[in-house]
């Protein structure tokens, strides 16, 4: 397992780099996002544990660029709660996050978790959809699905039952709960966009049925 580490702070970098070696894992250093995308061009990473506070790109958008070509796991390292948070509130995707100061065995343990989680067969896999729920995300076809928190929702309510067919007013339920926003002009917004955001992946699959005055539901699946 390879892993990138991009990190400022040479001294930091190194207990990192020493505990990630000596667990096993292969580990290459960047001090930059910008010498970090050169590296991920060269080679492919099983992981990347990322600094947020960077001196070019920042953390964030590093990850974003990383993962415009495959799925990357990703761990991001904070130096604020305010960091934190960040990473919690937003779209970012990421598999976890350790705060500064961390103890270098915890980093490499939530490695490990990351990746087996990644790599287990309990990942549900249902027609290419592979549902990590613990980090809100969804791969499709080997490629992480860049969702906004309602398309994630749609999605991972129809996941949950392959075949079925979820009506819109269950599928707002699902979702939006009681937020303001509501109607069925909602639902059929965000399964459009949805709907884009998979033909993007595999334009001649089209996994999402319309049922014509009954809701949606999604092909395949165990
Ligand atoms: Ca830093």
């Amino acid at each position: 397992m390879r892993i990138l580490l991009v990190e400022d702070e040479p001294a930091i970098a190194q207990v990192v780099l020493h505990a990630l070696r000596a667990d096993g894992f292969e580990a290459v250093h960047c001090l930059t996002g910008g010498e970090a995308l050169a590296a991920a061009r060269g080679q492919a990473f099983d992981l990347a544990v990322l600094d947020v506070g960077l001196p070019d790109i920042g953390g964030f958008a590093l990850c974003r660029e990383l993962r415009r070509e495959r799925d990357l796991p990703v761990i991001f390292l904070t130096a604020q709660d305010a960091e934190a948070d960040r990473i919690l509130g937003l779209e970012i995707g990421a598999d976890d996050y350790v705060t500064k100061p961390f103890s270098p065995r915890e980093l490499v343990a939530r490695v490990r978790v990351v990746l087996r989680r990644l790599h287990a067969p309990a990942a549900r896999e249902d027609g290419g959809f592979v549902h990590d729920a613990d980090g809100h995300r969804i791969r499709y076809r080997g490629r992480t699905l860049d969702l906004t928190r309602y398309e994630y929702g749609l999605l991972a309510a129809l996941l949950q039952r392959p075949g079925a067919v979820l009506s819109r007013a269950q599928l707002m339920d699902r979702v939006w709960g009681d937020a303001l926003e509501s109607g069925d002009r909602t639902v059929d917004t965000h399964i459009k966009t949805l709907r884009a955001k998979l033909r993007e992946v595999a334009p001649d699959a089209d996994p999402i049925r319309t049922h014509r005055g009954l809701g949606y539901s999604l092909d395949g699946g165990a």
